[in-house]
Formats: structure tokens, C-alpha cells, sequence
């Protein structure tokens, strides 16, 4: 598991879009959701007993890429969030969604992403 992830890994440290290789079918992934615009896929490196990850299948690099007219998408996102909370029976007892972007904030795969986790009580929060 964590061979593939470091033969994914190019020489800045980006994971190469594995995400749009995931949706074309040509990598495996544990998808637990799909519809005609996003994939929400179990985390090759769980973090937390669950944690999924939301993808939209069209290709934005990142959050700096949505324009206005990308809004109910941006939107759909965490409406998907919410449902595979409930699915993952997750929701009652609370989750965490995180978004990373850029160097410092450790984004690691240049597609854009939603990182959703839960199923036990989650570490200290960054903001207070
Ligand atoms: P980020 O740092 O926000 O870019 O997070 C990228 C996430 O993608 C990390 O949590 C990785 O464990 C995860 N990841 C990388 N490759 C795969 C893969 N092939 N299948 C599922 N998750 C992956």
C-alpha cells in the first residue's frame, strides 16, 4: 500500500494525479460512492477508522480553480459529505472535514479533494 503511494510520489513531493487515473478505472480504489460527478473513495492511508475522500470527477487542480459558475458543484461536495456520513455511520458521533491546499498545507495529490473523518474522537483541532 504505501509502495504504491511512494512510487506515485514525483521529485517535489506531489503525488501525481492519481485521483483522475482512479476515475479513468485505470487504478484500483474502495469507492464507496459515485454518481456522475463525484467519487468519494476510501483513503489509501487511513488516518481515522473512517476516512474517505470526495472527489469531484472533473479535473480541478485545486480549490483555487472554481469560479462562480462552479458553485452548486463546490456546494454538491459537502451535501455528498454529509450522506456518506450517515452511510458510513459516521454522523452521529461527529466527523471532521478537511481541505489541504498547497505547500503548507500539505497537499499531497494536485487534484482537488475533500478529506472526510470520523469513527472515533478526532485529535486536537487546529482552530479554536
Ligand atoms: P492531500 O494531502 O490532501 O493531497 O491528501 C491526499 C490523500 O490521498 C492522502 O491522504 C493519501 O493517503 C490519499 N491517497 C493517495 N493515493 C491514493 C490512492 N491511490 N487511493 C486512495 N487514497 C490515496
Amino acid at each position: 500500500m504505501l509502495s504504491l503511494l511512494a512510487s506515485l510520489v514525483d521529485n517535489i513531493g506531489m503525488i501525481s494525479d492519481v485521483f483522475c487515473k482512479i476515475i479513468k478505472g485505470e487504478l484500483p480504489a474502495e469507492i464507496i460512492y459515485k454518481d456522475d460527478d463525484f467519487l468519494v473513495i476510501k483513503d489509501i492511508n487511513p488516518q481515522a477508522p473512517v476516512h474517505l475522500l470526495i472527489i469531484p470527477k472533473k479535473h480541478y487542480d485545486s480549490l483555487e480553480d472554481f469560479m462562480e459558475s462552479d458553485s452548486a458543484l463546490l456546494g454538491r461536495s459537502l451535501i455528498i459529505a454529509h450522506k456518506v456520513a450517515h452511510q458510513t455511520s459516521i454522523a452521529d458521533k461527529g466527523y471532521r472535514i478537511i481541505i489541504n491546499e498547497g505547500e503548507y498545507g500539505g497537499k499531497l495529490v494536485p487534484h482537488f479533494h475533500i478529506h472526510l473523518l470520523g469513527g472515533k474522537r478526532l485529535g486536537p483541532k487546529l482552530v479554536k
